[in-house]
């Protein structure tokens, strides 16, 4: 008995003594970034950085136990030289990102990788390879070489063979040993956690919700590649059927028309007059409805509560209530261009935050390559501070709106922070704290309330845009769709703004998935369009899901392809309501709309 209990204390003990140098080396190279974190956990306690700290570490003990005890039970020099090799240039990769382009090892960095050609590459290293940030690189990999060095030839030459069959010493480390590998496995669990979603959704979103955000080398490189499969999966899919379009016949060229599809971002559609608000923070669509132009649909609902998603089932020709991935489906923009209308995309969006996952996972289907080329006629570029900005640079670039056009404005609309999304002059800082005279004992605080006018001044400014871009479009043959990927929450009904996730409730779905959405019309179109205007008119109360957007897109654009279902198009005389399924970010839970806003 005794012996067995010495042999499983020398199994587990043996590898870190043996090759201690190893063990001690790898954990100083990929946890010395942590020390900067540590000093100042220690200085602010915060329990959830503590907890997210003491995980990355745990994660990385992990994979250094489970290295050294590879190198020490195989007796393998080789493999120790290999693992050695690996380390330092993981170490080095990752700081050479960090330093030159903060970025770090990641699958946004895979993807550029993948996406640059050798040429474009070498050109790039070559005005990098010296930078002050490379220089620094190296020698901090030539002092732990150094180091690597020293301390192998010290230990294995005078110290190794002294303690390595001490029973004693065996028996002291065996606790500490197997505490430090229990700790490593409730660690790590952040990573298979992540690594078990297979839709590039959940796979970002899940890294977003854990505590532990595992940023070592090792980790992040497992993370990118199986985030890279996952996406190239998804992207292959998205491709391939937006390739083989079948049978879209061509758009009658004598007439020109344009549509328009203006997506806003984080709109609470209870906060404009449009939709009962009690100040005025839509002076210009306001106007537009009572011109008889504009019409205003009272019950949409949107099926996710976060951009990415949201934005793929806008785009997509898929049908989220059907069960239809959207990366089974074309992506319309290309159906639009098929039918030889010229699309443009101007996404103020496009280089916002664009390290995030949650941007990879968005701009790596909008802006593929084989995407880019099978739907648009141009594109911007770059992204601009305000949205009116975007307008501009599409005036500047477009010059002539004759023929068949679809154009899609993405904007940045009323994104957290929403105060950082008008110009602070007179003309949007208009509404203050004192305008907002809401009773709720939360917001005696004028804090928040100065954020609710904020929030409306944002929604004022994103009037402006529309109407610099309704003006553009105001003489020719137009129809304009205007909705928001998903709602926001600026204290409107709880004591939180910024999607403050607390279970599909019925506040939650009134302000994140009730979204504005409406139909502008030129006067030239409302003479032309007789009938789908009246058609339009007949609509406003149907209760549908933005999914579906591109249906009624089709309708508008006179797209008459197989891929125009005139029962999920909302102003059709077939069109026939579904079930709204939304999804939370959570679990990924599906919940019926409607059976919640029901809800006594
Ligand atoms: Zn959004």
């Amino acid at each position: 008995m005794g012996k067995k209990v010495n042999q499983i204390c020398s199994f587990f003990v043996y590898p870190i003594i043996k090759e201690f140098p190893f063990f001690a080396l790898f954990l100083f190279i990929f946890s010395s970034e942590l020390i900067p974190f540590a000093i100042e956990m220690i200085n602010d306690f915060s329990p959830l950085w503590t907890r997210s700290l003491l995980g990355r570490i745990g994660i990385i003990l992990l994979y250094d136990y489970i290295f050294t005890s590879l190198i020490a039970h195989t007796g393998s020099k080789t493999l120790k030289y290999i693992f050695y090799v690996v380390v330092l240039l993981l170490y080095g990769i990752n700081l050479f990102l960090l330093l030159n382009f903060n970025y770090r090892i990641s699958l946004n960095v895979l993807i550029l990788l993948l996406e640059t050609n050798s040429r474009e590459a070498s050109e790039f290293m070559d005005g990098y390879l010296l930078s002050d940030s490379s220089l620094t690189v190296y020698w901090k990999i030539t002092l732990r070489l150094l180091a690597i060095i020293i301390l192998e030839f010290v230990y294995n030459r005078y110290i190794v063979h002294r303690i390595v069959e001490k029973k004693r010493l065996t028996h002291i480390l065996f606790v500490p040993v197997l505490l430090m590998c229990i700790w490593g496995i409730v660690s790590y669990s952040t990573v298979v956690r992540i690594c078990q979603h297979t839709t590039t959704e959940e796979f970002f979103n899940q890294q977003m919700m854990e505590i532990i955000k595992p940023k070592d080398p090792i980790s992040s490189t497992i993370l990118s590649v199986y985030g890279l499969f996952i996406v190239g999966h998804e992207m292959e899919n998205a491709i391939e059927t937006t390739k083989n379009l079948k049978n879209i016949p061509l758009v009658d060229k004598s007439d020109s028309l344009n549509v328009i599809l203006v997506i806003g971002e984080s709109f609470n559609k209870w906060h404009t007059e449009l939709y009962g608000y009690d100040h005025k923070t839509t002076p210009g669509l306001s106007r537009e409805s009572q011109n008889g132009n504009l019409f205003i649909f009272n019950d949409a609902v949107c099926p996710f509560c976060l951009t990415s998603p949201s934005m793929k089932g806008l785009l997509s020709s898929n049908s989220i209530s059907d069960g239809e991935a959207w990366s089974d489906y074309p992506f319309f923009p290309a159906i639009f261009k098929a039918a030889q209308y010229n699309v443009y995309f101007w996404d103020n969006q496009r280089t916002f935050n664009n390290t995030e996952p949650y941007s990879i996972s968005l701009n790596s289907y909008l802006y593929n390559e084989e995407i880019i080329n099978l739907s648009y006629t141009a594109t911007n570029d770059s992204s601009f501070t305000y949205d009116d900005e975007l307008i501009n640079s599409f005036e500047k670039k477009v010059k002539s709106y004759s023929d068949h056009n679809l154009i899609i404005f993405h904007l940045m609309g009323q994104h957290y922070n929403a105060q950082e999304r008008f110009p602070h002059d007179k003309r949007f800082l208009h509404f203050t704290a004192d305008s907002i005279h809401r009773k709720e004992p939360y917001l005696k605080d004028r804090e928040k309330r100065q954020h609710i006018a904020d929030y409306d001044n944002a929604i004022l400014y994103n009037d402006y845009v529309i109407q610099h871009i309704l003006n553009l479009f105001r003489e020719k043959n137009t129809v304009m769709v205007f909705l928001t990927d998903h709602g926001e929450e600026t204290y409107d009904y709880k004591d939180s703004m910024y999607r403050n996730y607390e279970g599909m409730t019925k506040g939650w779905i009134k302000h994140i998935h009730s979204i504005p959405f409406m139909v502008w019309c030129s006067d030239t179109y409302i003479k032309n369009h007789e009938k789908t205007v009246e058609a339009i008119k007949n609509s406003t109360e149907r209760s549908f899901m933005t999914d579906n957007l591109c249906q009624l897109l089709f309708h508008l654009g006179e797209i008459e392809s197989d891929y125009y279902i005139p029962e999920r198009d909302v102003i059709s005389d077939r069109f026939v309501p579904r079930k709204r399924i939304i999804e939370d970010v959570i679990k990924y839970e599906k919940y019926d709309y409607d059976e919640i806003k029901n809800q006594q």
